[in-house]
């Protein structure tokens, strides 16, 4: 009929009326669209972001999968490590314990919250679980090096360049509860900030710091079962970065009005200030000296590391030219997504995903 579509799930096949769905369609927005408490997820209007949620989900990873022996024997051991090493692994644990869960809660209370499309709901609903997942992954590495929890927790809170990048986040967060009216140019422009602080400057840049650092541990064999797992966040972290950078770009295409030269030079001026507190924490916390990096390499990897982020929401570099100190690094962080390097059990839970094999055009 020529007023009906089919669309097909997996092996079911459903008809929509096509002026109804075309309505649906018109109606889906990244802000102020329809509120449905039916989770339209059909017709999709942001393929991308029902994409990435497959690809979030097939990527999926419980702690407990990774074996902690080694880890445990290198920690215990009086020669095995250096109190250097151990102080690395400590400020990973304690930075990430709190990290995780500011990302979460600010995905799930802010973003999720004021944004109107089901797919983006469905996503960025992933996205908040897999920061539970994170954290559930720090509690397992406190439990299984018998680190004393409340050693972590004041680490975080008494480390003033650690507060200093919280307290960053945070307030951009704070503003934006519930009740803020997103027809309004400022508001809408906060709400975009949002995105782009979260995605791009923290998860996208300050958590380049300690990654590095615990990388560099990994590639030395020390704390295999922690790398590995610090690997896995980090590819989580890369769909949270291209997640949240879509998000801005759709939302930036549908109210055009937001993005003006002087809101373009504002992002751009919370990265430079993002940069300079990771920076900061860097020279504060992190012996880069122990692992074999330099700390002006480092700083440099922080800059290369923000520009890549800038270009991809569309702003202009803020150290054009600058190059990547550290390609080792790069290749074991920005692993593909088709690249499969991980074994057992999540092998499975790719089998075992219900939808791995509708493809795009049958959506
Ligand atoms: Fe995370
Ligand atoms: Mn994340």
């Amino acid at each position: 009929m020529a007023n009906e579509k089919a669309f097909t799930v997996g092996a079911r096949t459903f008809m929509l009326d096509r002026e109804k769905a075309e309505q649906a369609f018109a109606d889906k927005k990244v802000i102020n669209g329809r509120e449905s408490v039916f989770f339209n997820l059909l017709p999709l209007k942001y393929p991308w972001a029902y994409d990435l949620y497959r690809t979030m989900k097939t990527n999926h990873w419980e702690p407990e999968d990774i074996p902690m022996q080694k880890d445990i024997e290198q920690w215990q051991s009086s020669d095995e490590l250096s109190d250097v090493e151990r102080w690395i692994i400590r400020m990973g644990i304690g930075y990430f314990s709190a990290a995780e869960g500011i990302v979460g809660d600010n995905v799930l209370h802010v973003i999720r919250e004021r944004v109107t499309a089901p797919e983006l709901k469905l996503v960025l609903g992933r996205h908040a679980h897999e920061e539970n997942i994170h954290a559930d992954s720090l509690l397992y590495m406190i439990s299984s090096l018998g680190i004393n929890p409340h050693e972590c927790e004041a680490m975080f809170e008494d480390v003033p360049t650690i507060t200093r990048k919280n307290e960053f986040v945070m307030k951009v967060s704070r503003q934006l509860r519930r009740d803020l009216d997103l027809t309004q140019l400022e508001n809408k422009q906060l709400f975009a900030k949002n995105m782009f602080l979260f995605g791009q400057c923290m998860e996208g840049t300050q958590f380049y710091g300690l990654f590095g650092m615990i990388l560099a541990l990994y590639r030395q064999n020390k704390f295999p079962g922690i790398g590995q797992m610090f690997r896995y966040t980090l590819r989580d972290e890369s769909n949270h970065i291209e997640l949240l950078r879509s998000l801005l770009m759709a939302l930036k295409e549908e109210n055009p009005e937001i993005w003006t030269p002087e809101f373009k030079e504002e992002l751009r001026a919370i990265m430079g200030e993002a940069k300079e507190l990771e920076k900061s924490f860097i020279a504060d916390c992190l012996p880069v000296n122990a692992v074999g990096l330099s700390v002006d390499e480092f700083s440099q990897y922080i800059d290369y590391i923000a520009d890549r982020r800038l270009e991809g929401c569309e702003l202009a570099p803020l150290m054009p030219g600058v190059s990547n100190p550290f390609p080792w690094l790069a290749e074991m962080m920005d692993i593909q997504k088709e690249q499969n390097f991980f074994e057992g059990r999540v092998t499975e839970y790719q089998k075992s995903s219900a939808l791995a094999a509708v493809s795009d055009d049958e959506l």
